[in-house]
């Protein structure tokens, strides 16, 4: 089983039980759906970073506050902000499914995210390539709305990367992203190696890092 149909399991909330023939027959064809519906595009660009305070930091010229971005941000010396979309095709295939077949909308939802996932991964690993060549070293990706980091800094972000423009990427008022099937965030770059894992601190070994982003913020 690859990674992306392990992940769509996941994100479908199967856990440690057995997938049914059927629903695997549902995500290989959810698979290929998207693979004809997707438009992927991305677009990162590199911000000066400075850390005021613990819980302070300036991005370019946007000052956020947040304890746990903080603390995956400390030692980093420049930040990548990235945004990614699907596209709005994508939206429109889980729209038109839901109308006929929910069960299979369930599954393109799960399989969309474990695509978008995927092809955030690769976006960044590529981005790590290119800087590594300068001598930095990428941490894992930091959205708003994750840990203290509030939703509302969304709206800089897509701002700073112009991403409306750049990737056909817009909010509503709710910070709803336009396509859904999207992504912002914030990637720390730092000289030191901390051998990050692609996938995040979640499932990395490194349990005593001082970065970690998914300790509770006291
Ligand atoms: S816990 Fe792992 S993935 Fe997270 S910042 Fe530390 S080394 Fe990187």
């Amino acid at each position: 089983m690859d990674q992306m149909t392990k992940e769509a399991i996941r994100y479908l909330g199967y856990g440690k039980h057995a997938v049914d023939e059927k629903t695997l027959a549902l995500i290989s064809d959810s698979f290929r759906n998207l693979e004809d519906a997707a438009d992927k595009r991305s677009i990162y660009r590199i911000f000066d970073f400075q850390q005021i305070a613990d819980d302070r930091l300036k991005i370019g010229e946007t000052e956020v506050q947040s304890k746990s971005l903080g603390r995956n941000l400390r030692g980093c010396s420049g930040i990548v902000l990235f945004g990614a979309t699907l596209g709005t095709a994508v939206d429109r295939l889980i729209t038109r499914t839901s109308l006929t077949d929910m069960a299979a909308a369930v599954v393109l939802q799960a399989c969309a995210a474990a695509v978008l996932e995927e092809y955030c991964d690769e976006c960044q690993a590529e981005i790590g390539r290119i800087l590594g060549q300068e001598g930095l070293y990428l941490r894992p990706r930091f959205s708003p709305g994750y840990g203290d980091f509030d939703i509302c800094f969304q709206e800089p972000l897509m701002r700073m990367l112009d991403c409306a423009k750049t990737i056909g990427l817009t909010m509503t008022d709710s910070y709803m992203m336009t396509p859904t099937k999207s992504v912002t965030a914030v990637i720390g770059a730092s000289k030191t190696k901390e051998n990050c894992h692609t996938k995040g601190c979640e499932v990395c070994d490194k349990k005593d890092c001082i970065y970690r982003r998914n300790v509770p913020v006291t």
